[in-house]
């Protein structure tokens, strides 16, 4: 049966075969930091296996400079579980802020009434593709003397008042792996355009250990796979493949941190300028999808800043009664739709998380909620046309049945 993955992106053979090609004759990562620099309005740009490795190499870069004392980091209290792993792996203390289940994006009113001054840095999460109030948060940093790190794991290619995601605040994160904007399998960078951290974070990347022979061979062993069954007429045949884990969300600080594999830089750099024509696809679904939704009652779609132009990876929707999410996922699933629950617990309900938070940061109401009722729907580029309404349908029909 056919199915349609929940996030991702096309890889035609020309792709591969141009990846490939650079890759085995040639050394494009110096290009590729350039041209990602570019992308994001920085100066500077370092390439790591992860983005989880970035976030850490960039807050040991921050910590070198900074006071003592300040060792927490703020991240959302929803977001992607890797963002606390690698506070944690750095050596520091997480902490948790609520957020605004309308935006995703911090809640204004826990900012304020935040105690930073033990913070060393603030994550911002650009959730989706959808960019938070970044310049907001650019104030609220510069104002406490506090990094912020601008998290566009899946946000390249957005912008907020027209500068691009990543590009806002002391350091950017990106992401190459499955599931966002582009991907060789793995891989992220760091960007920068303050001096002072620069510098830093030459010493931090050159710590930072070589990605392996063995790392890249097997990227370029799962790319062809990836790009196969990433297919709907393939895809279905592997999704319910247990030991693949796909979509499953774990916490675990004990990643690699490394470099990127050089050998990947290549097909990422062909990417890049692949980025536009598929956030212009991602975008139109999604905006088919906004209109399909729009004016079902018992969902929500987030709204993006005025000022934000999105860059969707999926297409975020909340349950006013989370209570139907189960069987609205498992309708979908049986129609062949690869819809999700997303992270499945906010971050002060992570165990593992939860255990070095202080009781100050361990009740969050509007990340509980996100978390118990979000549903996030494919707007990739192999979603087929008529897809919004059939989402549409099997939702409102697995509503009206209460
Ligand atoms: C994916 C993601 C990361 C981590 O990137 P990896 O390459 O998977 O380590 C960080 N932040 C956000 C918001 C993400 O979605």
């Amino acid at each position: 049966m056919s199915y349609i993955a929940p996030a991702g992106t096309p890889l035609g053979l020309a792709d591969l075969a141009a990846g490939l090609h650079a890759g085995l004759f040639r050394d494009d990562a110096d290009a590729l930091a350039a041209k990602l620099a570019c992308m994001t309005a920085t100066a500077r740009c370092w390439l790591t296996v992860s983005g989880r490795a970035a976030i850490t190499t960039a807050l040991r870069a921050m910590r070198g400079s900074a006071d003592e004392e300040r060792v927490e980091v703020v991240v959302p209290g929803y977001t992607c579980y890797s963002v606390a792993a690698a506070v944690v792996r750095a050596g520091l203390r997480p902490r948790v802020c609520d957020i605004d289940p309308e935006t995703l994006d911090y809640d204004g009113n826990a900012l304020r009434e935040l105690d930073t001054t033990r913070v060393l840095a603030i994550a911002s999460s650009n959730l989706y593709g959808i960019p938070n109030d970044l310049t907001a948060l650019e104030l609220y940093a510069a104002k406490r003397d506090i990094y912020l790190i601008d998290d566009a794991a899946q946000a390249l290619g957005a912008t907020f008042a027209g500068r691009p995601v990543g590009g806002f605040g002391e350091a950017g994160i990106l992401s190459f792996e499955k599931g966002k904007n582009i991907t060789t399998m793995e891989g992220g960078a760091i960007v920068t355009r303050n001096g002072m951290l620069a510098q830093r974070l030459d010493a931090a990347h050159a710590a930072l250990p070589k990605s392996s022979a063995a790392s890249a061979v097997r990227a370029w062993l799962k790319l062809p796979v990836y790009a196969a069954f990433f297919r709907p007429s393939l895809y279905g045949l592997i999704c319910r493949l247990p030991f693949l884990g796909l979509g499953k969300t774990v916490y675990d600080p004990t990643f690699e941190l490394a470099r990127y594999p050089r050998a990947l830089a290549g097909l990422a750099l062909h990417l890049s300028g692949r980025l536009e024509a598929l956030s212009g696809r991602r975008n139109a679904n999604a905006a088919d999808m906004r209109t399909a939704l729009e004016d079902l009652p018992g969902v929500k779609l987030v709204r993006p800043h005025p000022l934000a132009a999105p860059a969707y990876t999926r297409l975020p929707c909340l349950l006013e009664a989370p209570a139907h999410r189960a069987r609205i996922l498992a309708a979908l699933d049986r129609a062949g739709i690869g819809a999700s629950a997303s992270y499945p617990r906010a971050l002060c309900d992570v165990p593992e998380v939860r255990a070095v938070l202080p009781p100050s940061d361990r009740e969050l109401s509007g990340a509980r909620f996100v978390a118990a009722s979000i549903l996030t729907l494919p707007i990739h580029p192999l979603c087929p046309a008529n897809l919004a309404e059939r989402v549409r349908d099997i939702i409102q029909r697995e509503l009206s049945r209460g």
